[in-house]
């Protein structure tokens, strides 16, 4: 078979050259038809949404936003050690590592800590591998099923420590249920 005769839709159509004539010349028909199939869509079910107004149903196993943990004494479990960074296949995760002083032990669990932890939210895509790698048990996806709000500007998409840090609030609340437990 010659190679210009191979479809792989089986749509293919052979153009042909000929002259119009008067009636095709004048594109009526090919405006209607145009017209029609914009109209007949316009019946149809819908399948793009309003977002951010509008915003899908997500699965139940669904997990997003992330959230850099504390432990039991409010403390932040992080220690730098640029493990999430390196497994990220988005390079997302850039870092700086910092000393704890004696004075801030009650801030840090570990002698190092995340001075600055960010992660570009336009390059996430979710797939979690960063709480796989993490042997602090510090970053993790939570069940939030929180996208990334819709902004206009690139820089507000480089979430910082004040977007991740898990609020003290909730460790404590998370420190009392295990209490409880
Ligand atoms: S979820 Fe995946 S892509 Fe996003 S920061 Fe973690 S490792 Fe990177
Ligand atoms: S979040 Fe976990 S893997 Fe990433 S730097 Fe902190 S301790 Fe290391």
């Amino acid at each position: 078979m010659a190679i210009e005769t191979i479809s792989l839709s089986g749509r293919k159509k052979e153009v042909v050259n000929k002259k119009m004539n008067f009636w095709e010349g004048l594109y009526l028909v090919a405006i209607i038809k145009g017209l029609f199939i914009t109209i007949r869509h316009l019946f149809k079910r819908k399948v793009t949404i309003k977002y951010p107004e509008q915003v899908r149903e997500r699965s139940d196993v669904y997990r997003g936003q992330h959230q850099l943990k504390r432990d039991e004494l409010g403390r932040e479990n992080c220690t730098a050690c640029g493990l999430c960074a390196l497994s990220c296949p988005a390079e997302a995760i850039t870092m700086t590592a910092a000393e704890r002083k004696p004075e801030e032990k009650h801030l840090y669990r570990e002698e190092k800590y995340a001075s600055v932890y960010e992660i570009n939210m336009l390059r996430c895509i979710f797939c979690g591998l960063c709480e796989e790698a993490c042997p602090k048990d510090a970053i993790y996806l939570t069940e939030s099923k929180q996208l990334v709000p819709a902004m206009y500007g690139r820089e507000d998409f480089i979430f910082g420590k004040d977007r991740l840090v898990m609020p003290l609030t909730q460790a404590m609340i998370n420190a009392q249920s295990q209490m409880t437990r």
